[in-house]
């Protein structure tokens, strides 16, 4: 039987799991065998279930598949020791994900599309192009795998933060959410698990009412219409006065303060009128700023406005911060070295698709 034929049991909730033993012919009880031994025991092999008799191993071996990436590469960085792993999908997409360690957590950053349809223009995936959705069994697999490399317990905190836009690909992040924060996985606490979206205000409002209660991080990058919409396209689509709209809803839902994401583009959003406007929107909702010095996108050979973009001066950026601060909004600066949580996850997988 050709692997793509197979039944994908990975990615499959408890319920879906149960149902399946049930649908053949076997009981219930597997089900939440299964879930613990995929999701708990990071067994990626059906002949490797100790519980299970050796012909229903045999017969879950031979119809169904427990894996859905082949781990092709590991990288670690000596100087930031960040840890990239590059997987490779049945369909021969490569993914990244990597870890950044920092002071008291360890966090993996995560991709859901295989590039992404938005096109931002300072976003090495948005030049890419969009290949195709993540399933959720590819998405939880990324970090099954980190977490068997890593060690489990040591991954203290995931971000939605590499490839793609989690909220297009909308119920496939719900369901790797709730499988990472199930209880029977010992699974991560909610607040440990950030989505990040570039803005689409109904699926916003519907994350908030399907009561996931993760953080939510909104990529601003401009706190005016028109600059935004220059940089991200979507924005003439889905306005930041929506998003906004949204992101109040949220907030007050999950009682959770939302992170704005914020690459500091020279002449671009830099501004003292950007200050303004900026403290202007953050005191409408709970909310901080993470500033984010941008990360070069040179290496895509990039035309048109993306070939023009610039980080601002880090001198510079230290002053934007501090009137911002004046102004009591929370900021806080991510590192500059490229290894950092958003310029780490912003650029996978490029060069191998
Ligand atoms: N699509 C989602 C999540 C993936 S992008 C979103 O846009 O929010 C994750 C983060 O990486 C975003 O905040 C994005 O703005 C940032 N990012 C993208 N390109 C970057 C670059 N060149 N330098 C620094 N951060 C970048
Ligand atoms: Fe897509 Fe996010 Fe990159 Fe924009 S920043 S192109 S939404 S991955």
């Amino acid at each position: 039987m050709k692997e793509t034929q197979k039944i994908q049991l990975k990615g499959l909730t408890l319920e879906e799991l149960q149902n399946y033993f049930i649908s053949i012919g076997e009981k219930k009880f597997r089900g939440e065998q299964l879930f613990n031994w995929m999701y708990n025991h990071l067994v990626f092999d059906a002949l490797e279930l100790k519980n299970f008799s050796k012909e229903l191993r045999k017969k879950i071996d031979e119809t169904c598949e427990l894996k859905t990436l082949t781990l092709v590469d590991k990288q670690f960085s000596n100087h930031t020791n960040t840890q990239k792993y590059l997987f490779s999908t049945h369909d021969n997409k490569k993914i990244e994900s990597v870890i950044i360690p920092d002071k008291e957590r360890n966090t993996l950053c995560i991709s859901t599309q295989v590039g992404c349809p938005l096109d931002c223009k300072f976003c090495a995936t948005g030049l890419m192009g969009f290949k195709r959705n993540l399933t959720a069994g590819e998405i939880v697999d990324q970090y099954l795998y980190s977490a068997r490399e890593y060690g489990k317990e040591k991954i203290t905190n995931i971000v939605f933060m590499g490839m793609g836009e989690p909220l297009l690909n909308f119920q496939n992040t719900i369901k790797a959410v709730e499988i990472f924060t199930h209880e029977l996985t010992k699974g991560l606490s909610r607040k440990r698990i950030t989505i990040s979206t570039s803005g689409i205000p109904h699926k916003i409002i519907d994350l908030a009412d399907y009561n996931l209660r993760v953080k939510l991080a909104f990529s601003l990058h401009s706190a005016f219409e028109d600059v935004r919409s220059k940089i991200m396209p979507i924005n003439k689509k889905y306005s930041l006065k929506e998003n906004l709209e949204a992101l109040k809803y949220y907030a007050k839902k999950t009682k959770t303060r939302i992170t704005f994401e914020y690459i500091m583009l020279k002449d671009i959003n830099d501004r003292k009128e950007d200050i303004k406007a900026l403290t202007k929107l953050c005191t409408q909702l709970p909310s901080k700023i993470n500033v984010i010095p941008f990360n070069s996108i040179k290496h895509m050979n990039p035309d048109g406005i993306s070939a023009e973009l610039e980080s601002t001066p880090y001198e510079k950026i230290l002053e934007f911060v501090e009137l911002l601060r004046n102004n009591n909004i929370t900021v806080f600066i991510r590192d500059t070295r490229g290894d950092d949580i958003a310029a780490a996850c912003g650029q996978l997988a490029i060069k191998h698709n």
